[in-house]
Parts: structure tokens; sequence; C-alpha cells
């Protein structure tokens, strides 16, 4: 009872319970999700009996300042050092406060924390590198 071919190893998600499944599973194995019934945004379907809420929830988009915080984090990895850093750095924090103050407009809060993770370990390594050619140059002068 196997969709013939489509099986490359490929993964998805669930979306009532999170769990990462094969993509040729029909049923959730963690919470019996029919997983052929669409991707589900509005999180849990109400229970039996009740409708479904009338009001409706916009979705949320992830926080411009954060996606650019992770970015250039990586950036500062990949490309240039240190300057993308500090903006990762300012980024990150500016636009997790955004999060904060607007959770029903925003999410993505975790790009920002990984921006702010990557640009402080990079402006960290980048001194530590500065440093070390400074005292290696000190300690032999006439190279
Ligand atoms: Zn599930």
């Amino acid at each position: 009872m196997k969709s013939e071919g489509s099986g490359e190893g490929g993964v998805m998600v669930c979306p009532r319970c999170g769990k990462v499944l094969r993509d040729d599973y029909a049923f959730c194995t963690h919470c019996g999700w029919d997983m052929r019934s669409g991707a589900v945004q509005g999180g849990f379907p109400p229970p039996p009996g009740y409708p479904y809420p009338t009001y409706s929830v916009p979705p949320r988009r992830v926080e411009p300042m954060a996606m650019a915080s992770f970015i250039c984090g990586l950036v500062s990895f990949f490309l240039v050092p240190f300057l993308p850093a500090v903006a990762a750095l300012v980024l990150g924090i500016l636009g997790r406060s955004r999060i904060r103050e607007n959770p029903q407009l925003y999410e993505g809060d975790a790009y920002a924390v990984v921006g702010i993770i990557l640009g402080a370990v990079n402006i960290f390594l980048t001194v530590v590198l500065v440093l070390v050619v400074v005292v290696s140059v000190l300690s032999h002068p006439g190279v």
C-alpha cells in the first residue's frame, strides 16, 4: 500500500502535533491526523460538535528585522566578518522586541535568536583573531 516512486526519504511534519513523518504516510503515527486533509493553519481542529470559531486570525509573518538578523548572522560567517555580525546583533534585538510587542502580528523569534547568537559568536571570534594577530606581531618585532 505504498505510493510508488515517491519515497526518496522525504519527510513532512504533522500539522497537528508536529511529529516528523515519512511523506507517504496517510495518517500521523502519533496523533492519527489525516495527513491527506491538507495543511491546517489554525492549530487544532475543534472537538466534534463545536463550530469553528467565526473570527478569523490573520496569519502572522516573520518579523523582517528578525529575518534580516538571521541573514546577517549567516553572512558574517560565510562572506564578510564582523560588520554584518554587528548588524545581526542590533537587528535581532530590535526584531525580538517588536515580536514581543506584537505577538499577534509577528513570529520568527527563533530567527532573531539565531541571528543574535551568530552575530555575538562572530564578533567574539573576530576580536580574538585580531588580538592574536596583534599579540603575535608585538611579540615578534621586526616581522
Ligand atoms: Zn500528529
